[in-house]
């Protein structure tokens, strides 16, 4: 049977293993934005322990796991495959991690950076080739994000992958401050309260997705990224520009953190701590049954209460 990977035998938790407050690096910094020695060395181990921990706490990986890291060549996935790699040396359970990178046919996409660092690195990978290029640029009208499309057909590409070679976990490098993005993203977009959760099965139901860096900060990632100088593949090689309204979220949310240090990782720590009852969604919380008196009769669900108010019949009637 599948052993979930303990916490406590790759790092300590936190007291209450509640999500402590990441310290911001101290500002001396080497050239190039990146730490100096002694700095990185703290970083790295802050790393290991906030991934060990989303670990741990969403059961991510289990004995045997065949986890499929998918690498696009930016900071967060090469941070998330490098800290993914240490945890495994010391980890009590046996699981495989395969680099995959899909090269989508971007114009002057440098084919070689990925392979070369993986055979550097001494890491299994595979590199999937698929034009999903072509197809959007024909699609989205010049001048609109491709964004949206673009990583729908990536997703697409990438559990085929992972289904065809029998990976059972999916590995992404989004972090704490995307899936805060994104909570406020549909929040003030699309009415819902709804976020990008560290672990996901997919809507078939075949794969399970999951988000090691869910505990780190951006700036973190951007600071370990240029000390180990990961050779970084911009995103937008396309010229297609960010979405608009994530770039809003991104621009609010850096103006609170601006005004209020720490704003975002109480954010975080928010989207774990969620009481139903003092939200509004009668479907998640049985609101109808607070303080309800036995002698009384009234509608026992959700839609005869919605007939009953429209003039229906009910069960009292
Ligand atoms: S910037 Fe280009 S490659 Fe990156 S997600 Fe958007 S459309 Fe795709």
């Amino acid at each position: 049977m599948n052993a979930v990977l303990p916490i406590p035998s790759i790092l300590p938790l936190s007291p209450k293993n509640t999500l402590a407050i990441a310290e911001p690096l101290p500002h001396t910094r080497h050239p190039g934005n990146a730490p100096a020695k002694r700095e990185a060395d703290k970083l790295g181990k802050r790393l290991r322990h906030q991934v060990g921990r989303a670990i741990a706490d969403f059961g991510m990986i289990e004995a045997g796991d065949k986890v499929m890291a998918c690498l696009s060549g930016g900071k967060d996935s090469y941070t998330m495959l490098d800290v993914l790699l240490q945890l495994q040396k010391k980890a009590p359970v046996e699981f495989s991690i395969t680099a995959v990178n899909l090269d989508q046919k971007q114009p002057d996409f440098p084919e070689h950076v990925l392979p070369d660092y993986l055979r550097g690195l001494g890491v299994d990978f595979q590199i999937i080739e698929q034009d999903t290029y072509s197809v959007v640029s024909r699609v989205i009208p010049e001048g609109k994000t491709m964004c949206s499309l673009c990583s729908r057909m990536r997703r697409g590409a990438l559990y085929n992958h992972a289904a065809a070679n029998g990976f059972s976990k999916i590995a992404l490098g989004h972090h704490r401050d995307d899936l805060v993005n994104t909570f406020f993203l549909n929040m003030f977009f699309h009415a819902k309260l709804s976020g990008m959760p560290p672990k996901l099965l997919s809507d078939d139901g075949k794969h399970v997705v999951i988000r090691p860096l869910a505990y780190v900060r951006e700036d973190d990632i951007e600071a370990y990224a240029a000390y180990k100088q990961f050779p970084i593949i911009p995103c937008n090689l396309c010229g297609s520009q960010e979405n608009l309204q994530r770039k809003q979220v991104s621009r609010m949310l850096a103006g609170w953190e601006k005004d209020s240090p720490g704003r975002i990782e109480t954010l975080s720590r928010a989207l774990g701590d969620i009481r139903p009852s003092h939200l509004s969604d009668p479907n998640l919380f049985d609101f109808a049954s607070l303080g309800k008196r036995g002698d009384v009769t009234m509608p026992n669900t959700l839609a005869q209460t919605h007939a009953w108010l429209a003039g229906g019949e009910t069960a009292g009637n």
